[in-house]
This record gives structure tokens, C-alpha cells and sequence, in this order.
């Protein structure tokens, strides 16, 4: 382990809510450094555009980042705090130890999978899953790709691989006519919102948009050959090659948890500065709620100043960020999960595909925990982060306590942690 980096605001997540949480406590003098566990800055919409053709409003965030002289360190993944101000970072060459005087958490969302019988065939991906795939050069041209699912990002996701040569002929939407309807309503007085709306509906012409439909089997040999959907209660049977699928976005609260913040019905509670309930540890982006870039950079920026001590100046943006937290409450409310898709599953679907946990075993026991003990459900590679929430949607189960290493690391540097952690512990466990 090199010697530890020290910073006054350290930032934990390099998507929008990061980076702008980093330029501002930079800017206001405060030595600030940005981890990342993705080789380039940008979280999951920027990250393609960092190095070649970044998209206009990324690059003028890192271009201040640059002049505020942040600390980049990519490809670098937190997973412990031994020590309130000390965490643990593995890079692909080292184990990190870093310090600080503040820490903002910014690590993001990821997509909701939800089992249903095909589901873990090759080419049934996420839809957000895919279209990273084909940013980093999987080609798509000519392929038939079903989009299905809930969220905005579907539209997203189906434009880009329409852009780029896919055919999608059908995106199936869970969410009823009558709950979009009312979230367009609410979309009324955002003309940004509008604007994206209306440009997607422009790339989007011929591909066929289902509301109140979603996929009830993937089947297929080898590989994906079709889905089965269900579309205004009756079956239907659409080849294709690849499924995208998801069903919006879970927040990362996992290193929020480790390090003690509060967390209210799945996300991390904060104040009004972004501080959370852990004394000098702020939180912004999607972990706080699921709302977008613009409430990603509006929390980020105020986070980035609280913690610089510049609480005056973050006030100025409080309306900005109100407006943004109408959006998320709006997207809430409109892709609520029907209760339809808990009884996709059949017996032996499985639910942990780490594990290979089918739905059936799962049925007979009483909460995440006596799962985990009998099936080994969520003790894989991913930590539950996929089979959790899965169960917690199925089943209604919450999931138990995080404990260090938040993320699979070497298990040179779990020894190496442990030892400058505990330096008089022999290793007796
Ligand atoms: C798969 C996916 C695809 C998406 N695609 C689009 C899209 O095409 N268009 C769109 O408008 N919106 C998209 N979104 C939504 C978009 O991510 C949000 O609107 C917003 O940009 C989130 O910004 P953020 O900074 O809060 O989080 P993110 O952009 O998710 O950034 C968080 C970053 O923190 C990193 N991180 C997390 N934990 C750690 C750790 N312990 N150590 C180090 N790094 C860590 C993550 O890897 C990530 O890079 C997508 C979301 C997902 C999950």
C-alpha cells in the first residue's frame, strides 16, 4: 500500500453528481480528489463521451474539473471505512488508502431485474446493460431488439440502438396509458423535459410503443430466439435477437449503508445541505432518489459547496433543485411495478443466478435473511445486488445489514486492509 491520499473533500462516484460536487468544493479552494471504479469519469450517461466527442455539457464540467485541479483516481473502487476519514480503495495495481476531511457519496443507480422464466438466456440483457455494451463496440446493426421493461431509460436506450442500426419493434412499457398520461401532465411547466419527449418520439417513428404490456418468457436454444409478451391482456410472440430489458433504476446505497448514513424507504436520507445523518459525510445523485442528470448536478453542486463551507452560496440553487425533486417524484409515482409481474416466476426460474437459487426455494421462507442462511441467495459475486431487489419487489423482503468488502476484492488487499486497520490483530479469525 503507497502512502494515504489525503484530501479536505474527497468525492466517491465520478457520474454527474460527482463531478459536480468535485468542481465546486475545488473552486472553492478545498483539496479534492474523485474515485471512480470505471477506467474514464462520466457515470453511466457520460462515460462513453469523456475521451472522443464528449457531449457539450460533459465537457464543460471537465474542463472546470481539470482547471480546479481534482484529483482523479479511476478504476479505482471503494470498499471499506475501517475508520471514520479513512476508506479503502482497490485500483487494479495497488490497495488505497485514502483520507479525508469531508466525503461526498455520489456512486449512482443501477437497473431492477425482475425474473421471469428465460431471463438469464444470452442476449436477455439490461437495457442500460446493452447499450453500454454497444458504446464500447458490440455491434447492433441489423439485430432485432425487443425494449422492455419500465422507465424512461427504455426510450433512451431504444433510440440509441435505433440510432445505431438496431431494429426495435416493439418497446414494451409495464406502466399503464393512464400513469403515463398523468406523468406527461406533470412534465407540463419542464420545456427541457418536453423537448428530450419530443426528439425521442422523432427517433423512435416505427418502432411501436406498448404501454401496459411486458415480457412474460424469453425462449430460445442456445441463445435468445423470441419473447412472449403479454400486450392488453393477450399473448404474443415477437422473434428477435436480443431482449434490453429493466425495470428503472435501484440506488447504490450499499457504501452509504457500510459507512452508517441513514437510509428511508431505499434511499439515503439528507438535509437540506446534502449533509447525511454520518457527521461530515454528504450524499448526492441517485442515491437520495432517482431523478435524472439535472437533480443529479443540482444535488451534486450543493454538496460540493456544503462541504467546502460554502452553505450561502449552495442555498441559491435549493429552487433548482425543488423543481428536479418534482421530476423524480413524478417518475415515481408513473413507473410504480403492477402487481402482475410477481407472478412471472415459475418454480424453477432462477432468482440468484450467482447462486443458482430458483424462485421455488425461496417461496417457503420468511425474509432475506433465513433465505440467505438456507439458499445462499445473494451470497455470490454481486452481493445481492441484483436478487435483492428482485425479492424485496417479490417478496417484500428488506435486506439485511452491509458488512466490508462492499464490492469483491483481492484477497491480498482484504489481508492488507485488515493488517493497517488492526496492526496488533494476528489474523486468529
Ligand atoms: C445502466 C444505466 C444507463 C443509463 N443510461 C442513461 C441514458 O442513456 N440517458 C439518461 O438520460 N440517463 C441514463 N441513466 C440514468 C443516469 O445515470 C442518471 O440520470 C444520472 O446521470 C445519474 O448520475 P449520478 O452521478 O447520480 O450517477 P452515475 O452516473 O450512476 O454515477 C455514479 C458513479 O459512481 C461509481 N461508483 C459507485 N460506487 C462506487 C465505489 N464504491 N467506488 C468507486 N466508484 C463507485 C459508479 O460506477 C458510477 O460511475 C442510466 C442509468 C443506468 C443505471
Amino acid at each position: 500500500m503507497t502512502n494515504p491520499h489525503q484530501f479536505d473533500v474527497l468525492v466517491i462516484g465520478g457520474g454527474p453528481a460527482g463531478i459536480a460536487a468535485a468542481v465546486c468544493a475545488a473552486e472553492c479552494g478545498s483539496r479534492t480528489g474523485i474515485v471512480d471504479d470505471n477506467p474514464s469519469l462520466g457515470g453511466q450517461i457520460w462515460r462513453s463521451s469523456t475521451e472522443h466527442s464528449p457531449a457539450t455539457e460533459a465537457a464543460e464540467w471537465y474542463v472546470r474539473l481539470q482547471k480546479a485541479g481534482v484529483t482523479v483516481l479511476s478504476a479505482t473502487r471503494v470498499f471499506d471505512q475501517p475508520a471514520p476519514g479513512v476508506l479503502f480503495a482497490e485500483s487494479c495495481e495497488e490497495l488505497l488508502e485514502l483520507r479525508y476531511s469531508k466525503l461526498i457519496l455520489a456512486t449512482g443507480a443501477r437497473e431492477r431485474f425482475l425474473p421471469f422464466p428465460g431471463w438469464t438466456l444470452p442476449n436477455v440483457m439490461g437495457a442500460g446493460g446493452l447499450q453500454a455494451m454497444v458504446k464500447s463496440g458490440l455491434p447492433i446493426r441489423g439485430k432485432r431488439v425487443v425494449v422492455a421493461g419500465t422507465g424512461p431509460l427504455l426510450l433512451a436506450v431504444a433510440s440509441y440502438l435505433k440510432d445505431h442500426g438496431a431494429e426495435v419493434p416493439i418497446i414494451c412499457e409495464q406502466a399503464s396509458y393512464g400513469r403515463l398520461a398523468r406523468f406527461a401532465i406533470a412534465l407540463w411547466n419542464q420545456p427541457t423535459k418536453i423537448s428530450q419527449s419530443l426528439q425521442l418520439k422523432r427517433t423512435l417513428s416505427g418502432a411501436t410503443f406498448a404501454p401496459g404490456s411486458w415480457v412474460t418468457a424469453a425462449h430460445g436454444r442456445a441463445t435468445l430466439e423470441s419473447v412472449m409478451i403479454s400486450r392488453a391482456g393477450r399473448p404474443e410472440t415477437i422473434p428477435c435477437d436480443y431482449l434490453a430489458c429493466g425495470f428503472h433504476l435501484v440506488p447504490n446505497i450499499e457504501l452509504p449503508q457500510l459507512l452508517g448514513c441513514q437510509i428511508r424507504s431505499g434511499f439515503v436520507q439528507v438535509d437540506n445541505l446534502q449533509q447525511t445523518s454520518s457527521a461530515n459525510v454528504f450524499c448526492a445523485g441517485e442515491p437520495t432518489s432517482i431523478g435524472g442528470i439535472e437533480l443529479s448536478l443540482t444535488e451534486g453542486q450543493i454538496a460540493g459547496l456544503a462541504a467546502a463551507d460554502r452553505a450561502d452560496e449552495a442555498r441559491k440553487l435549493f429552487s433548482e433543485r425543488k423543481k428536479a425533486q418534482r421530476f423524480a417524484r413524478a417518475l415515481d409515482r408513473a413507473f410504480q411495478l403492477r402487481h402482475d409481474l410477481k407472478k412471472l416466476a415459475a418454480p424453477e426460474t432462477l432468482v440468484c443466478r450467482c447462486e443458482d437459487v430458483g424462485f421455488g426455494r425461496l417461496q417457503s421462507h420468511k425474509g432475506w435473511r433465513s433465505a440467505k442462511l438456507h439458499t445462499r441467495c445473494g451470497m455470490g459475486p454481486c452481493q445481492g445486488r441484483i436478487c435483492g431487489p428482485a425479492t424485496q419487489f417479490l417478496f417484500d423482503w428488506t435486506p439485511d445489514s452491509v458488512r466490508p468488502p462492499v464490492f469483491p476484492v483481492r484477497v491480498e488487499s482484504m489481508a492488507t486492509a485488515r493488517t493497517a486497520a488492526h496492526p496488533t490483530d494476528k489474523g486468529s479469525e
